[in-house]
């Protein structure tokens, strides 16, 4: 007997049909004997229409009861599904997150999971009943409701099968696991069986939607092993999210990801002097811009040199407008900005142990005739920025240079 929690995702809880769908998936899992919680996430597109409403109403709405409005989706999912189980015979209650508790911090919109009470819930597993979940959501300080941020219930789920110390967790949503790429723009993009926790919050992070970048951290920290799969083919195996040491096969590269989610500034002309960089990144840290990839050119008179990074697009006025304000301390001759620019990543831990992987990827791109513009490296990724024309080449050509290409199927003769 194992205890598991399952996650269901805004699709999969998307009407009364696959409500009842998700109640005979979490019944399986119950007639194997198994102790099962449910995190669930609201209607896909409800938490949408949530958010709508409150900054139609103010745009500058106390935060409080932003969270007050946009957890209620999930209040309703969490309500359902209970129902949905007992129509088919299995006992279950569910539970609003000040309910279990799960305490956050006090950053409403985007709080923090900081302890989560399992006694009861234990108690109430043991008993043979399932827990549902209102996912995305806790109790901050000062007892009011808070929530995780957008795509927070897969931290929820993570967080909350580290606290019960549960054997895993599986995440039910509407692809049938990891893939090498986005397969949208790779046709020939593979699932992977597994892949490490690193690696999976790279790709995360780097652009790939599967999961909330936070739920890997978080299962990362605790060794939870985390499956991805489809409610809709739940029998496909999916991708096993674990330690690097039960992953045999590491290949130099593992996926390719990408995002168009970026913008470039570049600071001409900037004294070549100590202090100068905090004078820029300062006041950008201040207005809360989250400044990705920096380059700085060495200068040619050793007085004045030109620096660009990238913030997300959706921070670029506000980064233009703190360095501006910034300008007389910073001492640039001339500030340009581009918005049409994206990020491609190669990943894994290969890379580690096989020199010359981002030479690959260099000559790969040149061969393309695409143009380099910012290159950031860590231990098992390479991101380049490059024009946003050229993303699907890039990812293409990388996905087949780094053999991810799946094997198209054999053709059939007449
Ligand atoms: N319903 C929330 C959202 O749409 C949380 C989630 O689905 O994970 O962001
Ligand atoms: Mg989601």
């Amino acid at each position: 007997m194992a205890k598991i929690v399952m996650k269901f995702g805004g699709t999969s809880v998307a009407d009364l049909a696959r409500i009842r769908g998700v109640a005979a998936l979490v019944k399986r899992e119950v007639d194997r004997g198994n102790q099962v919680a449910v995190v669930v996430s609201a209607m896909s597109g409800e938490t949408n229409k949530l958010v709508g409403w409150v900054k139609d109403l103010n745009p500058l709405h106390d935060a409080r009861e932003y969270d007050a409005v946009v957890a209620s989706g999930e209040q309703v999912t969490a309500g359902l599904t209970a129902i949905a189980l007992s129509a088919i015979g299995v006992s279950a209650r569910s539970w609003m997150g000040w309910q279990v508790a799960i305490h956050t911090s006090g950053v409403h919109g985007s709080a923090r999971i900081l302890d989560i009470d399992t006694a009861e819930m234990n108690a109430q597993l043991a008993t043979g009943q399932v827990a549902v979940v209102a996912g995305f959501q806790g109790v901050a300080p000062g007892n009011r409701i808070s929530t995780l941020g957008r795509g927070g219930s897969d931290t929820s789920a993570v967080a909350l099968a580290a606290a019960l110390k549960a054997d895993r967790c599986d995440i039910y949503t509407d692809v049938d696991g990891v893939y090498t790429s986005d397969p949208r723009i790779v046709t020939r993009a593979q699932r992977l069986e597994k892949i490490s926790y690193e690696e999976m919050l790279e790709l995360a992070s780097l652009g790939a939607k599967v999961l909330q970048t936070r739920s890997v951290e978080m299962a990362m920290v605790h060794r939870v092993p985390v499956r991805v799969l489809s409610t809709f083919d739940p029998d496909k195996g999916g991708t096993l999210v674990c330690d690097e040491e039960d992953i045999v096969e590491k290949n130099p590269v593992t996926g390719i990801a990408y995002t168009r989610d970026e913008a470039k500034i570049t600071l001409l002309r900037v004294p070549d002097k100590p202090g100068v960089a905090a004078a820029i990144f300062g006041p950008l840290a201040e207005s809360g811009v989250n400044v990705d990839m920096i380059v700085q050119n060495v200068s040619e008179d050793g007085r004045r040199t030109d620096l660009t990074f990238t913030v997300g697009r959706a921070d670029l006025d506000r980064a233009l407008d703190a360095i501006r304000n910034a300008a007389p301390h910073i001492g640039y001759k001339d500030l340009v900005s581009d918005n049409s620019v994206a990020k491609v990543s190669i990943i894994g831990i290969g890379m580690r142990a096989h020199p010359g992987i981002a030479q690959t990827m260099f000559k790969t791109l040149a061969e393309k005739g695409i143009n380099i513009q910012v290159i950031s490296t860590s231990e098992i990724k390479v991101s380049v920025l490059i024009s946003e024309d050229y993303v699907e080449l890039a990812v293409r050509a990388l996905h087949s240079v780094y053999d991810l290409d799946a094997t198209p199927p054999q053709a059939v003769e007449a």
